[in-house]
């Protein structure tokens, strides 16, 4: 038979399901913690989380993030805290989505869509600035014209992205960690760590306390 024995194979397949999809037309559901395009939160009152401390900055591997900080204005703040971010930019040609800036962030400031699907025409435009960074006023990500955002990239954007959990330490399961941010308040634990132990209908926090955090 020879190469009429590989026909027979594809023959095979056109009758099994399909396990393709029409990318980019049709895409699948992306992954609780995704790690995507960051965004730049803001509080509940519409302040900005970013103090300017550059600790991101710091902690990144690709030397990415480029901070400045400046002392708020005093009749115009534009964070709760002594400073803010001036400058704020990420140069997406280096990035790797680690997530490190997120976890060092000590305000809930950075954190990271799942947005993945933008490109660039050129080096400058691949560096985000402040302005294309922080949340718009309804608290969502804005949609920039390069971008491809479709429904859901832009949900559960904070409170949800740590790439690891505190201190690995069961105690914290469940446990509300995150402030408040602008338009979506102050968010619930991750639906796994919600919903009712089977056996005792106690949710996981319950069941962790009771077990002394273990
Ligand atoms: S995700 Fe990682 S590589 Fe990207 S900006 Fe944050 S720390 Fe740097
Ligand atoms: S995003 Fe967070 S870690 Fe980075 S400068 Fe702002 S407050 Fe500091």
């Amino acid at each position: 038979m020879g190469s009429l024995d590989g026909f027979k194979v594809t023959f095979r397949q056109m009758f099994l399901p399909r396990v393709t999809s029409s990318y980019p037309d049709e895409k699948r559901p992306k992954p609780e913690r995704h790690h995507g395009r960051h965004v730049l939160n803001r509080y509940e009152d519409g302040m900005e989380k970013c103090i300017g401390c550059e600790l991101c900055a710091g902690v990144c591997p690709a030397r990415c993030i480029y901070v400045r900080g400046a002392d708020n204005p005093v009749d115009a703040p534009v964070s709760p805290g002594e400073r803010y971010g001036f400058v704020y930019e990420i140069n997406y040609l280096r990035c790797i989505h680690c997530d490190l800036c997120v976890e060092a962030c000590p305000t809930e400031a950075i954190t990271e869509s799942k947005l993945f699907e933008y490109s660039f025409t050129n080096r400058s435009d691949a560096i985000y600035t402040k302005e294309e960074l922080v949340v718009g006023d309804d608290g969502n990500p804005r949609h920039l014209p390069w971008e491809d955002w479709r429904e859901g990239d832009d949900e559960d954007v904070s409170a949800w992205v740590r790439a690891t959990s505190s201190s690995g330490s069961a105690e914290f399961v469940g446990r509300v960690q995150w402030s408040g941010d602008l338009g979506r308040g102050v968010q619930e634990p991750e639906p796994p760590q919600r919903e009712a132990d089977e056996e005792t209908g106690e949710p996981w926090w319950v069941l962790s306390e009771n077990r002394g955090g273990k």
